[in-house]
């Protein structure tokens, strides 16, 4: 799936886990580190639901890492200094697969590099398990986006204390 759904997918799953009623933004860190390592599980699990699931890819493949990439350091810019640890682990998490399987090869193709390609790690990358479509009938697809679109939505809608409190910056 597109940079920008597995993004969103990770912000939601930053939120959701991240409670600042109970996770004060001075607690010590070695409370927090392992709120971070559990959001970077989560991350991956959800990459591979994403990828799972029937998908085209609505985004242009630049455009989408560029602005992937921007929403990424612009959401850990935004983050208060002790819930950084959280957004980086579950924005980390949420585009790791893809960084593992697929970067090397993007940056070969397009930077003209000749880094090592290794067989893909995640069986969600493999062309059995993938639900990546590539006939160009994408109606299941735009559902499927707009299910994740909106359930992301509706955790930052209903969380919007924590998403205030994690993005103090805003
Ligand atoms: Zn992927």
């Amino acid at each position: 799936m597109n940079v920008l759904f597995h993004v969103a997918t990770g912000l939601g799953t930053v939120i959701l886990l991240t409670d600042t009623h109970t996770i004060k933004s001075n607690a010590p860190l070695k409370s927090i580190l392992p709120i971070a390592a559990l959001a970077l599980c989560i991350g991956v699990i959800a990459h591979g639901a994403l990828d799972y699931i029937p998908h085209c890819y609505p985004v242009n493949t630049k455009i989408d890492m560029s602005l992937g990439l921007l929403l990424i350091l612009g959401l850990l810019a935004l983050s208060k200094s002790k819930y950084k640890w959280i957004m980086l682990g579950g924005l980390t998490g949420c585009v790791l697969p893809d960084i593992i399987d697929l970067l090397p090869t993007m940056l070969n193709k397009n930077l003209g590099l000749n880094l090592p390609i290794i067989d893909k790690v995640f069986p969600w990358h493999w062309k059995q398990y993938s639900g990546s479509i590539y006939s160009g009938n994408c109606g299941v697809s735009a559902i499927n986006h707009c299910l994740v679109v909106i359930t992301v939505g509706l955790f930052l809608w209903f969380r919007k204390r924590d998403v205030k409190n994690i993005l103090g910056s805003l």
